[in-house]
């Protein structure tokens, strides 16, 4: 770090550098001025280390740094001294500095918030003045964290043979069911570019070219409109292989994940659970749940049986689901939660028809809001077949569409748990999903569109429903496909893919794609499969999730260098923006009226 202006970082020294005389450079956090002394912190991206200034001593030093304003770029040259009382909280805090000479290296005008991990600075301000925000050590300590995963990774996949490979960005749209950022074309008037949603196309075509094992940090792009903490930019750990089955690939980045944990947080990560794709609808309501906390899923068709109750009765005729799950120790809950809780399940957001709750309370008495048609024996049966104690609150939901009760309860699953505090955030829950099915059914056409991307292999055994007259069979195809799950979060996405013209062509066929659409869109990659594809398949990981969870954070925003807006807006930039008529027509493009 010694350069030709500072001799050390302002996280370097300690009581060995005691009688030293040093140079640091940074920038001026605060000072506190106590009339007889002045004390100073230096902030760069290493640390914080206090200088100070006694009066009596070094009256004209302490008459000029007085003056000075928070965020001054200064050199400070002088002795690294004890310090007199000590701060155990950071690493520099048992020694200070007591300068011979301070320099301003640039004065700076007052920032517009405090740069500091508690900051009075609101979210749109920080983002506007990125630059600064990056000064506050936390902000700093995600990048770090964000680095040193990155190294992690190379060092894991380069030590596996596998091979760096970038792939462009002007290209044609990939598909993986979001919309493409365009990119006129200056040349050819009325045509465009895409951004990559992801490189998926090309790592696959990079196995047909026999590069077997390629990886690559990357940047993708999908312009979908807001849905919860997304960035229409953002980077993924893509990563293929050749001549591997699904198991291998589990085992590869299964091994890396643990080696960036390890790596980057010292954590040991058990081995990996896999649990089916059904496993894990059918128990936690989600196919990325948490599992950090129980609250397994009860269901109830055959307990609930046998009563007046309209409501249950039509769920169970319709072959429908009522499922329900033990919220431990929430029997006290009063009349306002549980109120509270109903409206919850009946946001339009959460879709939910109602909720139904029983009550095990710690005196043994049984209280339910269907009392009116279960009498207590029936409960006290049902609390036994869920596994409730006494003390804990049954909470019950049904629906006609098995499906549906089972999104709102794994919903309400997580409300629970983050109301209640279930969490317990000092654990790690990863594993891996598998067996996911190769279409989904569009609820609202009844159509068939595909669950992942439409280059997934069925498993060999499903491969008779895809060729099957009958069209419900094709919803029976269960892909060679898999996430990777952590606390929650879907942090890998990947599969199999087909390497044979022939099982691409039927899905494309499926997904209604006619010869025109499929020479148009793909043609050039199935030409390429008629040149010798390997079998392979890979994945990627969804690298700012990822590092959002080991940074500790709480949306990705604050993993990004230089993140958007929810609504895609870059506030320091104040981008997207207008571009001059005369470029446009360069393009070829004339903007509507709005
Ligand atoms: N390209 C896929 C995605 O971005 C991941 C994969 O299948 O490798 O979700």
């Amino acid at each position: 770090m010694n350069t030709s202006y500072r001799t050390h970082t302002c996280g370097e020294l300690r009581p060995s550098h005691i009688g030293q005389t040093v140079t640091l450079c940074g920038w001026v956090q605060k000072d506190r001025d106590l009339g007889y002394i002045l004390f100073l912190d230096l902030r760069d991206r290493y640390g914080i280390t206090q200088v100070s200034i006694k009066s009596d001593e070094q009256a004209e030093l302490y008459e000029k740094v007085a003056k000075f304003g928070r965020e001054f770029v200064i050199s400070v040259t002088g002795k690294v001294v004890e310090r007199e009382s000590k701060n155990n909280k950071i690493p520099t805090g048992h020694i200070e500095i007591r300068p011979d000479e301070i320099t301003v290296l640039n004065p700076a005008k007052l920032p517009p918030f405090l740069i500091e991990d508690e900051t009075d600075g609101g979210e749109e301000l920080r983002m506007e003045y990125r630059y600064l925000d990056i000064r506050r050590p936390k902000v700093a300590r995600s990048l770090m964290i964000r680095a040193k995963m990155m190294q992690a990774v190379r060092e894991y996949l380069t030590g596996q043979e596998f091979l760096e490979v970038e792939t462009p960005y002007l290209i044609k749209s990939t598909p993986e069911g979001a919309r493409d950022f365009v990119v006129p074309s200056r040349l050819h008037h009325g045509t465009f570019y895409a951004l990559p949603q992801s490189p998926q196309i090309l790592k696959q075509l990079l196995m047909v070219a026999g590069v077997d094992r390629y990886f690559q940090i990357v940047k993708c792009f999908r312009d979908e409109d807001f849905r919860g903490d997304r960035q229409p930019e953002f980077t993924q750990v893509d990563c293929e292989m050749s001549f591997v089955s699904q198991d291998d690939v589990l085992s590869t980045f299964e091994g890396m994940t643990k080696h960036v944990f390890r790596q980057v947080a010292g954590v040991e990560l058990p081995d990996f659970q896999r649990m089916t794709y059904k496993h894990a609808i059918e128990t936690y309501g989600s196919d990325k749940p948490d599992l950090r906390f129980d609250a397994k899923f009860v269901e109830l068709n055959e307990q609930m049986k046998g009563t007046d109750f309209g409501v249950f009765n039509n769920v169970i005729d319709g072959n429908g689901l009522i499922v329900g799950i033990v919220a431990k120790g929430c029997a006290s809950y009063s009349r306002k939660q549980t109120d509270k809780l109903i409206k919850w399940v009946k946001d339009p957001q959460i879709g939910g028809t109602g909720l139904v709750f029983v009550k095990y309370n710690e005196d043994g008495t049984v209280k339910s809001s269907v009392d009116k048609f279960y009498d207590e024996a029936h409960l006290r049966r049902i609390g036994e077949h869920a596994g409730a104690e006494p003390g804990d609150l049954l909470l019950i939901v049904a629906d006609k569409l098995k499906g549906k009760a089972r999104k709102v309860l794994g919903q309400l699953r997580l409300h629970m748990a983050r109301q209640e505090g279930w969490i317990d955030e000092s654990k790690w829950s990863v594993f891996w999903v598998v067996d996911f099915p190769l279409f989904e059914e569009d609820e609202e056409t009844g159509s068939l569109t595909f669950a992942h991307h439409p280059f997934c292999m069925p498993r060999p055994e499903d491969l008779e429903y895809l060729y099957s007259d009958d069209p419900n069979d094709r919803k029976r195809v269960t892909a060679q496909s898999y996430d990777m799950v952590m606390n929650g979060n879907e942090i890998v996405s990947g599969s199999i893919r087909v390497h044979d013209r022939k099982v691409q062509d039927k899905i494309f066929e499926i997904l209604g794609l006619t010869d025109e659409d499929k020479e148009a869109k793909f043609g050039f990659m199935l030409r390429a499969f008629e040149y010798g594809a390997p079998p392979h398949g890979g994945c990627a990981f969804g690298f700012d999730r990822w590092a959002m969870l080991l940074a500790g954070e709480k949306t990705i925003r604050d993993v990004i260098p230089f993140p958007k807006t929810a609504g895609g807006r870059d506030l320091m930039m104040d981008a997207p923006a207008g571009v001059p008529l005369d470029a446009l027509g360069e393009l070829g493009i004339q903007l509507l009226e709005e």
